[in-house]
């Protein structure tokens, strides 16, 4: 199958297949042969022969290449375009099962090396900084990150710059930006679409989530004109989960990231465009049309409109915790975090199930866990396979603890000090404290409750079971009031929607 879609080729020893930098390269399916990958520095990180296949999540994100291919004996292979590949995904499931795995697969091992991707070049102390690793980190993109503080290159690097222009972020062929945002980021780097300067549709979903996914998926496919606009990454809460235990059809479980990127691939399938990171800024209802205003200035006109933005975890009430993010405190426990905590001592805070399973990952990786949660007894909050599971991995368990300072020195946490006044010597701290509704940049435009979620049907006045106070405008998932939050419920209001949608238009 391959073989019809693709170009048949060959190569000599030594030849180079794709390069560092290269804006796209094929899918290469090798017949015969054997061929090395190789990192930045010429370093070999796999080889693959006959029957094996070159190619990266890049190849569906649209990401330029960042490692570098070399036959290692001649080859003959099968070349498959980038674009061409992705419509056999959407065509062949037993080939999608198997390269999104591997993809998902591939791109975890390389987030776990040092020296591949985009390097980001700035002082521990930066928020700039820090924003950008934390955007590198949501968009699972492998990087690197040179403190001028530790790096003799890194502050030779700075030191010719203004300090408006820190942090410097090398790109994977040489290219740098200077102090880039984080769409900046992403367009340098070839991923997702730029969106006009106006845009009109059918139907606008702002939030990436399971629900603005659903609602993508089901309304394209049923002849909408539906652009989904998401602030950070595709994928929301969901994309960030290690292991996703209860979705239907998944018996035995699967990652967030291969569930949402599976997601994405559908919704690309039914042709729903997709665009990051915008943020929704403003929504200002109007008659035929509901006009959103995103960052940057864009702006988009849509018969109607779904509010999908989920909700953000909860911060710790603690001095200088802005100090500490993104270094020595996390908000989610995924292949880096595990490199980075094998060994050390490290508090999960949270009695809720995603606490448990970041403590139980972090475990397995060789990290001396505590859990830490505020109640009496953990059953009140957290599910018991996962409570057995904390025992079988060694997860010391402690009850009523609050955490009331944080210690340490740029941004390295080397202890906290909990409410009743006991110090712990933890070099790493996860929170998993709830989450409120992204829904502040609202305003007043959208009735919500006390809590800030989005009032949906009879409590907001509204006709339609999903509909808020403004006609046309829906909510789903985590974000609208009274809302299961769990993945599955919010695929199916994102999908429930889209009838509703339908109805409104027709009418
Ligand atoms: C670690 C973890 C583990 C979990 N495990 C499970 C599990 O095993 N099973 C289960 O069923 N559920 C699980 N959940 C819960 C599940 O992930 C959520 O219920 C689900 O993701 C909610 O989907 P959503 O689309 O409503 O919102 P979200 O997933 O929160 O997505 C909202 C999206 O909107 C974007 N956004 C926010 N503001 C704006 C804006 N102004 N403009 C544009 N975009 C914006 C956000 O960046 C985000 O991508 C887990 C959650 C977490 C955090």
């Amino acid at each position: 199958m391959l073989a019809r879609h693709g170009e048949e080729r060959t190569a000599a020893a030594g030849e180079t297949l794709f390069e560092i930098g290269d804006e796209t390269y094929p899918f290469i399916a090798i017949v015969e042969g054997e061929a090395a990958v190789l990192d930045g520095a010429g370093q070999e990180i796999v080889r693959h022969g006959a029957s094996g296949f070159l190619g990266e999540m890049n190849l569906l994100s649209g990401q330029t290449v960042f490692l570098t291919a070399v036959a290692t004996a001649p080859m003959r292979y099968l070349a498959v375009d980038r674009e061409v590949l992705r419509g056999l995904l959407f065509e062949d499931g037993a080939l999608a099962d198997l390269l999104l795995s591997a993809f998902v697969e591939r791109r975890e091992a390389l987030q776990q090396r040092q020296g591949i991707g985009v390097e980001i070049v700035g002082p521990r102390g930066s928020a700039e900084t820090r924003r950008l690793l934390d955007f590198a980190k949501r968009m699972k993109l492998p990087h690197s990150w040179l403190d001028p503080g530790e790096d003799r290159e890194a502050a030779a690097l700075l030191k010719a710059l203004d300090p408006a222009e820190v942090p410097l972020v090398r790109l994977p062929g040489g290219a740098e930006l200077r102090r880039p945002s984080n769409g900046e980021l992403s367009r340098a780097l070839g991923i997702g679409l730029e969106l006009g300067q106006r845009e009109e549709v059918d139907l606008l979903i702002l939030g990436g989530g399971p629900a603005g996914l659903g609602a993508a998926v089901y309304g394209a496919s049923e002849g909408l004109d539906t652009l989904l606009v998401e602030s950070t990454v595709l994928g929301g809460q969901a994309g960030s989960s290690r292991r996703i235990e209860n979705y239907l059809g998944f018996p035995a479980g699967i990652s967030g990231t291969e569930l949402t990127s599976r997601a994405i691939t559908q919704a690309r399938k039914f042709r729903a465009r997709t665009a990051t990171p915008y943020r929704a800024e403003a929504l200002q209802p109007g008659e035929e049309r509901h006009l959103v205003r995103l960052e940057g200035g864009n702006e988009v006109a849509a018969r109607a409109v779904l509010l999908s933005t989920g909700a953000e975890y909860r911060r710790l009430p603690v001095a200088d915790l802005d100090r500490y993010e993104g270094i020595s405190v996390f908000y989610a426990a995924g292949p880096p975090e595990a490199q980075l905590c094998g060994a050390q001592r490290v508090g999960v805070v949270g009695g809720g199930n995603s606490a448990a399973q970041a403590a139980v990952w972090l475990a397995r990786g060789g990290a001396l866990v505590t859990l830490l949660h505020r109640r009496a007894d953990l059953a009140e909050t957290m599910s018991q396979y996962l409570i057995d599971e904390l025992q079988r991995y060694g997860v010391a368990v402690r009850d009523r603890s609050e955490i009331a300072a944080l210690h340490g020195e740029d941004g390295e946490l080397d202890g906290v000090t909990l409410s009743d006044g006991e110090r712990l010597p933890l070099s790493f701290l996860f929170l998993f404290l709830g989450a409120s509704p992204c829904t502040e940049w609202l305003g007043e435009a959208i009735a919500r409750d006390a809590k800030g979620f989005v009032l949906t049907g009879e409590e907001a006045g509204a006709e339609g079971l999903l509909e808020t106070s403004v006609p046309g405008v829906y909510a789903a998932g985590d974000v609208r009031a009274g809302s299961i939050k769990r993945c599955a419920t919010a695929v199916g209001e994102g999908a429930t929607v889209v009838r509703f949608v339908h109805e409104r238009l027709s009418a």
